[in-house]
């Protein structure tokens, strides 16, 4: 299509991999996030804030893998501990030094955390928090909240994408349907109602960023009430912290709002950059994990947990550098000044243009708004304005594809419209960010001019 040319032409090496790539896995990718059309990059290499592809294009990363690279790509005591650790070996197939530091570094950060349990992933996460407040409560339903991600595993996968009437994914049973409630994000009213008349409810999950990483911002008050709620009706709290755990504060979204909730789920950058996942929080509902001498116990009672995986060595060594420097306390801070920079850079740029759009945020999270503009975007580092949670999480699909397309022309790869930061994101990369940026809107505003609303 003559808006993707530049990128076609551009990229001749990743097109004939992907042309392979199709012949191998459905739709050619491994992710759903990295479909892009025509084609994805191919990456062959990254470092810092940088990646290069196979046609040997320099990018701004701003993937920063999945947002667990807080630290930038093969941070130095990151590479160390991981080189340190392959000489000793990958899979003990036995308990080893390092996930018993790792643990305790999760411990010593997290307020809430008093026993934790690592999994292969976040989904794997979230899928055994809920299993440990059915456990704990006796209970069966979960509520959740419109575009809130928590993994995809059956019981989440329910309430994601507008317009939130429907399973976001097939071949899911409809009885395990009606264990999920969705209710929208921005209404405790109506969980208070929900909890009062319904008395089957285990546990309540959110993102206390707010839906999708922080697009719709929450309120301190807004996560306090959820916590009184669930506190007045016994109903467990689950923080899903796969993205706010260590980059809000290092004690997570838990800490920077002063709210604890009964379990959180940990991800991305608690293994610093490898896969790993963790659930954490009071020990007596973590004791539903406990092997016990009683058989009666271990088989009805009891919360299975194998997982070849788990707190695999690798992931414990690059993860306690990374949580251990987190821990100095420079990181997050940096990375904060980064995004919030980057923000108002990119609104600038928004203004001159005189488009309906707008970055917004929390902490080290980049949002970016199309035709959807924010009443305080010169000082935007929130979001929290009176905007309509329907309308942000509809997305122009086209537009968005596009925009990513160009973006990567002009030598920036984000997921979107939805950037992760780092504490490396600074000085000239914002410059260098800012002019891709200005001249991916000039493209799109000269060959997709209909997607542009007025403002
Ligand atoms: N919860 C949240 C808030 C997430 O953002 C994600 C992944 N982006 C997950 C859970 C699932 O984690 P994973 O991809 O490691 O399974």
């Amino acid at each position: 299509m003559d808006f993707q040319k530049d990128y076609i032409e551009g990229h001749p090496a990743s097109r004939k991999l992907y042309q392979r790539a199709v012949q191998i896995f459905p739709s050619g990718v491994t992710h759903d996030a990295r479909f892009l059309k025509p084609f994805p990059i191919y990456v062959s290499r990254a470092q810092g804030a940088r990646k290069w592809d196979v046609d040997g294009h320099e990018y701004i990363d701003y993937w920063m893998g999945h947002g667990s690279l807080i630290l930038g790509h093969r941070y130095p005591d990151v590479v160390d501990a991981l080189y340190s650790q392959l000489e000793k070996g990958t899979h003990f197939g036995a308990c080893h030094e390092l996930e018993v530091e790792w643990g305790k570094k999760v411990i010593d950060l997290v307020p809430s955390a008093e026993r934790v349990r690592f999994t292969a992933s976040g989904t794997e996460a979230t899928l055994m928090a809920i299993r440990l407040a059915r456990a704990y409560t006796g209970k069966k339903k979960i509520i959740r909240f419109f575009g809130h991600y928590h993994g995809w595993h059956d019981a989440v996968s329910t309430g994601i994408f507008p317009p939130f009437d429907l399973p976001d994914s097939a071949g899911i049973p409809e009885q395990f349907l009606k264990t999920t409630i969705a209710l929208p994000p921005d209404d405790p009213k109506l969980l208070e109602d929900l909890l009062e008349k319904e008395q089957d409810v285990a546990a309540v999950i959110l993102e206390p960023s707010g839906g999708f990483s922080g697009s719709f911002p929450l309120t301190t008050e807004y996560l306090k009430t959820l916590r009184e709620l669930t506190d007045q009706t016994g109903v467990v709290l689950i923080f899903d912290e796969v993205v706010t755990g260590f980059r809000y504060a290092p004690g997570g979204a838990q800490e920077y709002h002063g709210v604890k909730p009964d379990l959180s789920c940990f991800a991305k950058i608690l293994a610093g950059g490898l896969p790993g996942g963790a659930v954490a929080g009071k020990r007596e509902i973590m004791a539903y994990l406990d092997l016990k001498e009683d058989a009666e116990w271990n088989r009805k009672k009891r919360i299975l947990h194998p997982g070849t995986f788990n707190a695999n060595p690798l992931s414990a060594a690059s993860g306690l550098a990374t949580l251990k420097i987190i821990e100095q306390g420079e990181v997050i801070p940096k990375a904060n000044q980064n995004a919030h920079d980057i923000r108002y850079t990119l609104n600038r740029v928004i203004n001159r243009h005189g488009i309906n759009w707008c970055a917004h945020g929390e902490n080290s999270i980049v949002h970016i708004l199309m035709n959807h503009s924010c009443p305080k975007q010169d000082t935007c580092d929130r979001g929290l304005c009176t905007y309509d949670y329907r309308r942000i999480y509809h997305k122009d699909p086209l537009l968005l594809t596009s925009f990513r397309d160009a973006m990567l022309t002009h030598g920036v790869d984000s997921v979107g419209d939805h950037w992760w930061i780092s504490w490396v994101h600074s000085g000239d990369l914002i410059d260098k960010t800012a002019d891709a940026f200005d001249q991916t809107i000039t493209t799109l505003k000269s060959r997709l001019s209909d997607r542009f609303e007025n403002q």
